[in-house]
């Protein structure tokens, strides 16, 4: 069976250094593995649009810094198909079959969607396009016989979600959709990298990003003015390293030969943890160490950036010929699923003389 891949992000904002080890990086080296026969990446606007139905402005803009931040981080459109959602009519007539095969209750123990509507305040008004979304992201999945999903740990129920989709329409309808796989990151600390104020997650959101495309200067500002272990107030304070988001992102961006180049004092990132928990190892001096690792990574992804952001219409272009070569895939799909569930009237031709014939004797 073909090995392809689909995964996405929401144009709700640029993308940020949580995308990037969470999953940015990861189909980055899938794509160049070659280990897949294709790989889809999708900028999921309608999506985007379930909770920001009022404000179309904010999706439209960032349509465009999602796909610079693709190219800038090496998706390489010869070989990965980007495209948008919402130029795939197919996938909302899957969602809308899709719906049958789900009971509300399900929807609402789905425990992404339970802390997304808290986030957003929907307690009393839920829009129906976001309570159902996972449905459409079913619909995105199974569009493209996706046989890998590489996303975040918050994916994980959606992924789930899909699973039960997946068997419950194969099971009423026969054989016709691809069973997919969640794919996370290795890295514990990827699966959900906290945001620069040690909330749990980094969120487009919540406003606590280091994002890709940030300035040399605001990476910098934005690491020496982190959350750290609120008790270690002292340079002598044992701290924390546990939960510290310093240490997390250390854990998420920094090699053993960082330390060779940047702190040659320590051989490890345990050698320097071991010297915080102990006490004697300040905030500052860990910050600056973090900051050298991440600039570092940071650097050539902000420098494609700028050669991509020459020439935007051909960025638009890629996205074009993405979405169309996405619908021509879509659209078999739906095909399948259509004659599956028996309403591909016109097609079937054994339909046809079986009721003449009906009609004819009768
Ligand atoms: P929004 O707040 O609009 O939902 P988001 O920051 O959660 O935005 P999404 O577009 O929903 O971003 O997520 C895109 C992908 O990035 C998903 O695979 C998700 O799991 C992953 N991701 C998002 N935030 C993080 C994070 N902080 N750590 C690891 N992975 C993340
Ligand atoms: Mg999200």
């Amino acid at each position: 069976m073909a090995k392809i891949i689909l995964t996405g992000d929401r144009p709700t904002g640029k993308l940020h250094v949580g995308h990037y080890v969470g999953s940015l990086k990861r189909r980055v080296e899938l794509q160049e593995s070659g280990g897949y026969d294709q790989i889809f990446i999708m900028i999921a606007d309608a999506q985007a649009l379930t909770d920001n139905a009022d404000d179309p402005e904010k999706v439209r803009q960032n349509i465009i810094e999602v796909a610079l931040d693709y190219l800038s981080v090496g998706l390489d459109p010869a070989k990965s198909t980007l495209f948008i959602q919402s130029q795939v009519p197919q996938l909302c007539e899957l969602s809308f079959y899709y719906m049958n095969l789900v009971t509300v209750s399900r929807l609402q123990r789905n425990p992404t969607v339970k802390s997304e509507i808290q986030m957003r305040n929907f307690e009393a008004s839920i829009p129906v396009g976001f309570f159902t979304y996972p449905i459409s992201q079913a619909a995105d999945i199974t569009a493209f016989k996706a046989t890998t999903v590489p996303v975040g740990e918050d994916q994980m129920p959606m992924i789930e979600q899909t699973r039960e989709i997946v068997h419950k329409f194969n099971t009423v309808y026969g054989e016709t959709l691809v069973m997919p796989d969640i794919l996370l990151p290795e890295n514990k600390a990827c699966l959900r990298l906290p945001g620069t104020d040690g909330k749990a997650k980094m969120s487009k959101s919540l406003g606590n990003c280091i994002f890709l495309s940030d300035t040399e200067k605001d990476v910098q500002k934005k690491i020496m003015s982190m959350f750290t272990d609120p008790n270690h107030l002292k340079v002598e304070d044992p701290g924390q390293v546990e939960g510290n988001p310093v240490f997390i992102y250390l854990d998420a961006f920094c090699r053993d030969e960082h330390f060779a180049r940047f702190l040659p004092e320590y051989e490890n990132l345990d050698a320097l943890k071991a010297h915080y928990t102990r006490g004697g190892l300040g905030d500052v001096k860990v910050k600056k160490f973090l900051n050298k690792v991440l600039q570092e990574e940071l650097a050539p992804i902000r420098a494609r950036r700028k050669q991509f952001e020459k020439d935007i219409p051909a960025v638009y272009k890629i996205l074009e010929e993405g979405s169309r070569k996405a619908e021509a895939v879509a659209a078999q799909t739906l095909a399948d699923v259509k004659q599956a569930m028996k309403i591909d009237y016109f097609a079937d031709q054994a339909l046809i003389a079986e009721q003449a014939k009906r009609f004819g004797e009768g």
